[in-house]
Formats: C-alpha cells, structure tokens, sequence
C-alpha cells in the first residue's frame, strides 16, 4: 500500500476513493496533536508541560483557544441564526393548541403548560440564536413564576431577552408536522397569532405544515412536532 506518500502526491496522482484511504493516517494524526489538552492543563504554558517537538504546534492552538474562549462573551454579531425542535404526545382528553390558537381535535396535547409545541420551539429557536439554553432552564417547571403558564407567557419574555440584547426578528420560518387534523384552514390564524405575540410583522413569520406519511408516532396520529428557524438582526 501506498501509505508512506503524502496526501499531496495522492492527490495529483490517484482517485479520490484512495485519498480519502491513504489520507487518513495523516489526517487522524495531525487531529489527534491538535486535541484540546484537559482542562487542568489549560493554565500551564504549553511549553513546560509538552516535549519540544509538540510544542510548536500546541501553542499554534492554544493561541486558538484563548482567541476563542476570549472572543464568546463580548462577540456581537450583526445577524444570528437559532433552531428549534419540539414535540409532544397526543392523548384524548386534551386541547389542541397551536400557535396560541385552539384547533378542534379528538386529542391534545399532554403537558405541563398548555403544551404548545409551536411557541415551545419558536421560543428555543430564539433562545438558541442568543446562545442561551433551552425553554426547560430558562422556564422551569419548579419555578412557581413558570408553573402552568400559558405558552405566550415564554414568548413574550423570550422578546424581551431578544430587545435587552440588541436584537430584533429578522424572519421566521416553522414547520409542523402532525398527521391529523388539516392545518390550512387555521394557518393563516395561527400565522396571524404567532407575529402579533412576536411584535413583528406577518410577511416575516412563515409557517409550513406536512404530515409525517402515517409512520411513526407523528404519522399515526399520536404526537406533533415542530420545526422553527430564525434569523435575528442586530438593532
Ligand atoms: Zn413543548
């Protein structure tokens, strides 16, 4: 086998299945001199604590790792983008609500709050652009002021988050996957609902819904999920 020529070679020379082969051992190796030393190793100068031959390239990372580390509080980005993923059981007994919106269904959705998988995701989809943690930190359940609110409570101080760092919505964009009932006769309202308690303009706020091809727990009808992404703009 070719192992012994570099990656350079191999690729003027031979397909790209056998550089991906041969380049490997190179690239695993380079990887692993660059793995982040623990953390109680982050203090020492890289030169005292690695023999000569790796300190070079070490300290090539750490200077990495410091400008990262240094860089997390005080970065301030014209534009960040954030995701967020939901979903909840579908039981008889309970309401349908979407969006801030009650949809008329044989079942509902089993939760805390009013299990409202759209505005739960919409809000870890702004969380998450801000670099905060997800609904369940911010929003505990064992936090009396949190405890059976209604879902536009968590939007609305998700918001506020937003405004005190100096963003607004750029757009929106949600997608709800549930098998059952239709959503086009209520999507326009839902969509309505969901820029009001955003306090932002509707041509903004787009919303899709598919059904889950009757597979799965989301296909047959016994849970629904969501899908959000957005875009928030420095003000
Ligand atoms: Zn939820």
């Amino acid at each position: 086998m070719a192992m012994a020529a570099t990656p350079l070679q191999f690729a003027s020379t031979t397909p790209i299945q056998k550089q991906f082969n041969t380049a490997k051992p190179h690239a695993f190796s380079s990887l692993s001199s660059r793995t982040p030393p623990p953390l109680s190793l982050r203090s020492m100068p890289p030169r005292a604590r690695l023999p000569a031959a790796a300190a070079a390239d070490a300290s090539v990372v750490m200077e990495s790792e410091r400008q990262t580390t240094a860089a997390t509080p005080s970065k301030t980005l014209p534009f960040r983008v954030g995701h967020g993923f939901d979903l909840h059981r579908l039981e008889p007994g309970y309401p349908l609500i979407i969006g801030g919106i009650s949809i008329p269904h044989d079942r509902g959705c089993e939760a805390h709050s009013d299990g409202d998988v759209l505005l739960h995701c919409v809000v870890d989809a702004i969380l998450g652009a801000l670099g905060l943690p997800d609904i369940g930190q911010i929003f505990p359940d064992s936090d009396p002021k949190w405890k059976g609110a209604a879902s536009s409570v968590f939007i609305k101080e998700a918001v506020r988050l937003m405004e005190e760092a100096g963003y607004e919505l750029g757009n929106l964009d949600a997608t709800l996957i549930l098998q059952r009932p239709k959503l086009s006769p209520h999507k326009e309202t839902i969509r309505t609902n969901l820029s009001k308690l955003l306090g932002a303009d509707p041509s903004v706020v787009n919303l899709k819904a598919k059904t889950h091809e009757k597979v799965d727990s989301l296909g047959e009808n016994r849970s629904i999920a969501a899908h959000t992404v957005v875009l928030l703009m420095k003000t």
